[in-house]
């Protein structure tokens, strides 16, 4: 049966991305294009809740294609609901990596965990605008290169791919996680008044074997990815630290403490009234 596969982007229908992943992926299945209507770049994986989603059937070269009024998040999910069958999603080409905690903010990749989330496998592909407009067509070989290799591992449910402008190989990284490169500058508007841009800062030292390092290296970077974030070292710790408290009625020390304090009356002063939590929510 040939491979049905769903591509999506956050650079928008329009992008020239897009239509060169739809051309890579036509060698290896049937392709539906469903993406965002205008650029969602940065937008992560939001959802859009709050009103209802619209598409539209827009052709691209000889693609069936549609345009959503959403994220990439919701063209994944509208996607997989109307082609009832869908094998792989393919999010990209980005116009710009994704490397390292970007991935957090990431659409591209926001496209490909939404499928993730849905048992469906997604990959994330992004290139270089570094060096100005990405050539697309000089690209078609290593993306077709890179799906070639990625298709058959069905174990995989999540990866990121970064493909620099000229690469030297093929190389598998982990996500590179110490260094952030997020922050915000302050600027003025033309009457004077403070403005803020959230922008990137350019990093260094980045460490060996991490998709930071490959890209920089210009080799392609092949990151396979977990939807979950639990952090498996310190629940361990933690669970064996509690474990050894655990008194006869299942709850720990701590919790009966506070069934002691809470069942003893208390006369309210001015001290002892609950102040109001102060959240820091800003970083
Ligand atoms: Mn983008």
């Amino acid at each position: 049966m040939k491979l049905r596969i769903l591509i999506s982007n956050d650079d928008g229908i329009y992008s020239p991305g897009i239509l060169s992943l739809a051309k890579a992926a036509a060698h290896f299945g049937e392709v539906l294009i469903v993406a965002p209507d205008v650029e969602q770049s940065s937008m992560g994986q939001a959802i859009t809740s709050s009103r209802p989603l619209r598409y539209k059937r827009t052709p691209i070269d000889n693609f069936e294609a549609y345009r959503v009024n959403g994220t990439p998040a919701d063209c994944v999910a509208l996607g997989i609901y109307q082609w009832k069958r869908v094998d792989l999603v393919l999010s990209g080409i980005n116009l710009g990596v994704n490397l390292g905690n970007a991935c957090w903010h990431s659409g591209t990749l926001a496209a490909a965990k939404q499928a993730a989330l849905l048992g469906i496998r997604g990959i994330a592909l992004s290139t270089s605008v570094l060096d100005g407009d990405p050539d697309f067509d000089a690209l078609q070989p290593c993306v077709c290169e890179v799906l070639s290799l990625l298709i058959p591992e069905r174990r995989m449910p999540l990866i990121n791919v970064n493909i620099p402008a000229k690469s030297r190989g093929i190389r598998w990284t982990r996500q590179a996680v110490q260094q952030y490169d997020g922050r915000a500058v302050r600027g003025k508007d033309p009457l004077k008044r403070p403005i803020y841009w959230f922008t990137i800062k350019g990093l260094k030292d980045e460490e060996k074997g991490t998709d930071r390092w490959a890209f920089m290296n210009h080799w392609v970077s092949i990151t396979p990815l977990r939807l979950d974030l639990t952090d498996e070292k310190e629940l361990a710790r933690s669970m064996a630290r509690n474990n050894q408290v655990m008194t006869n009625n299942g709850s720990t020390d701590s919790q009966k403490t506070e069934r002691v304090r809470r069942s003893r009356p208390r006369k309210q002063t001015l001290s002892t009234r609950r102040r109001p939590k102060v959240m820091l929510a800003i970083r």
